[in-house]
């Protein structure tokens, strides 16, 4: 299955967005990957071509049962100029566990990534040099079987496309306002909690919407059979430092395994520090504030990496979080795995993947 390269022709290229003013996800690069699987012929037709619409039927199965996937990774650019993946691998193999619970085929990892690595020698130079900035990476796939009727779909396209994105703190931390619901839920057990699908984000939405008009950034979800224990933050995981032990909630099935998440919990470990996987309750993080004992509250995940929490809502009560200032772990935590990811710091454990 040999990869087709179709070079957009020079004269088709894009303007290049203002390295100072990139955003998030607004501008895409000039090229895509794309592949078509069918139930006979399984994947085929590899192809890397000009960034362009795609035709889809009215019957598209995505369109009205909702079978699609995705993943987000970023690629990197280090002092010598070359291109860095963080743990790609890691992202087409969740990708792998969201396609088996979505009864969607496996994509082959080894050629996905040969295909990921060509797009991004193709449109290298969208990968911004700037501080703090990348190139976003998102994987896709979605059922485009023409046919009405709830079943696995026989046909699918998977796609990869890519656009640069501007440091997520162009000024430094600005620890966030968390709201945390026990109004809505977002995954219950034995539902699909565990996969990067998008009826997840769809049904996220009318949460994040209403924490936002409250003047909050992000939504808590709580689990959604007690509304006691936290799972996770919009499209983050979770991390609490109460006293001298670093706390995170198992991965049960209801949340993420976030590929940041893993390698947090790897550092703190590198580091000597106690940190556990246990459910813990909002309840608990509220008498730890009280106490003076809830140093550092951050989520983790690609787009932010480290995202340091000031503030906690809760059925009307707030807690600040370390005097609204960015915790000492989560600082530690944002520079050594940036660090890592941009080649200027040691990588133990074989993080990185030169391209
Ligand atoms: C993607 C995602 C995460 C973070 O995963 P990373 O691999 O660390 O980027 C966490 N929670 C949700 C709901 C997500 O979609």
């Amino acid at each position: 299955m040999e990869i087709r390269l179709e070079e957009a022709p020079a004269a088709e290229l894009k303007r290049k967005p203002d390295a100072n003013a990139l955003g998030f996800g607004r501008h895409m690069a000039d090229h895509m990957f794309v592949m078509a699987y069918d139930r006979e012929q399984g994947w085929h037709d590899p192809v890397i071509k000009k960034y362009a619409n795609f035709s889809l039927d009215p019957a598209a199965m995505v369109l009205h049962y909702g079978q699609a996937i995705f993943e987000g990774l970023k690629a990197y650019r280090d002092p010598e100029g070359r291109l860095l993946l963080f743990r790609p691998t890691a992202n087409f193999e969740r990708m792998n566990s969201s396609a088996t619970r979505m009864c969607m085929p496996t994509i082959p990892v080894d050629r996905v990534m040969e295909g990921l690595k060509m797009l991004l020698r193709l449109d290298a130079d969208w990968v911004p040099a700037n501080q703090g900035a990348s190139l976003y990476i998102r994987p896709t796939m979605v059922a485009t079987e023409p046919a009405l009727g709830v079943r696995p779909a026989n046909q699918y396209l998977f796609f990869i496309i890519t656009c640069p994105v501007g440091a997520y703190y162009p000024e430094g931390f600005n620890p966030v306002k968390i709201f945390v619901t026990d109004k809505y839920v977002r995954a219950v057990p034995g539902g699909v909690g565990a996969a990067k699908t998008a009826g997840n984000y769809a049904a996220s939405i009318m949460a994040a919407v209403e924490a936002q008009r409250a003047g909050y950034t992000q939504v808590l979800w709580l689990d959604a059979v007690e509304r006691r224990y936290v799972e996770e933050v919009g499209t983050m995981n979770i991390f609490f430092r109460i006293g001298d032990e670093v706390i995170t909630p198992p991965l049960t099935g209801s949340i993420l395994p976030g590929i940041t998440r893993d390698s947090v919990l790897q550092l703190i470990k590198d580091w000597g520090l106690r940190v556990v996987e246990r459910r813990i309750m909002i309840d608990e993080v509220f008498a730890a504030a009280e106490r003076g004992m809830l140093k550092d509250v951050f989520g983790t995940g690609t787009a932010a990496v480290i995202s340091p929490v000031g503030a906690l809502h809760y059925q009307g009560h707030d807690c600040t979080v370390n005097n609204g200032k960015t915790g000492e772990l989560a600082q530690r935590l944002f520079d050594n795995l940036q660090g890592i990811q941009y080649g200027k710091l040691p990588d133990p454990h074989g993080w990185v993947e030169a391209l």
